[in-house]
Formats: C-alpha cells, structure tokens, sequence
C-alpha cells in the first residue's frame, strides 16, 4: 500500500480501521455520518478506492465518481429529505476549503441554502 493510502483517514474509515457512522454502502462507495456537521443533516460519500481529488478523475474512475452521485440519491432517501432537497459539495484544493484529500461528496440537507455560496 503507498503512503498516500496508508496515511489517509478516509482510506482508513474505509479499510475499517477507524470507526464511523455508515449509512450506506455498495462495493465502490461509503457514505457516513459527517464528524463535525455543519448542517443538521450532513454526510460524507467517499470512493473506497482513494482519489486524492477532482483533478485526478479520468475515464478510468469515471464510472466510480459517477456513483457517488448514486450514493446521494440513495442517502436523500433513506433520510426523507429527496423531496425538500439537499446540496451536494466537492471541494477541491485549497481554495475550495479541502482539508482531507480522498475525495468525497458532502451530502448537506435539513435548512434552506443560500445561493451563490459565499
Ligand atoms: P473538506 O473540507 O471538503 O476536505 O471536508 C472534510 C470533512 O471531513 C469535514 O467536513 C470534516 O468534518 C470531515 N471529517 C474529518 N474527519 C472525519 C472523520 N473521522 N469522520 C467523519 N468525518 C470527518
Ligand atoms: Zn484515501
């Protein structure tokens, strides 16, 4: 396994080597509870294999990525808030805010957003 890997926390949530509040899983994607959310619902869909960031997606993840997408819709429906909405993030590099880079898909539902994003 290289280092990026190793290290990585999302790597590690999905290895199982740190706990966290798993909602949904298929064979490419986990969606868990966000640590520290920021909107009343807010969750996290990561690729189980690691993507370091948007920059990196290619014709070879595509279909992986895709998923994510699948995991959001899947989410906003176990959780009741398909209907009312939700936003879906993906930050990348340093002016988007990226603090972990594995990237993942902020799912963030139950208040009315503001649009444009400040
Ligand atoms: P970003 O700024 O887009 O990289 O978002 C990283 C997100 O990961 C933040 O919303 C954190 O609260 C969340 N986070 C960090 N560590 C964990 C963890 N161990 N379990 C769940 N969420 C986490
Ligand atoms: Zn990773």
């Amino acid at each position: 396994m290289d280092n990026a890997m190793e290290n990585c926390i999302f790597c590690k949530i999905a290895r199982g080597e740190i706990p966290a509040e798993v909602v949904w899983k298929d064979e490419h994607v986990l969606v868990f509870k966000d640590i520290h959310p920021a909107t009343p619902k807010h969750f996290l869909a990561i690729p189980l294999e690691h993507i370091p960031t948007v920059n990196d997606a290619d014709a070879n993840n595509a279909a992986i990525l895709g998923r994510l997408f699948v995991a959001a819709a899947e989410t906003a429906k176990k959780f009741g808030f398909a209907e009312s909405g939700y936003r879906c993030v993906v930050n990348c590099n340093r002016d988007a805010g990226q603090e972990l880079f594995h990237l993942h898909m902020h799912i963030m539902a139950g208040k009315k957003f503001g649009w444009p994003p400040g």
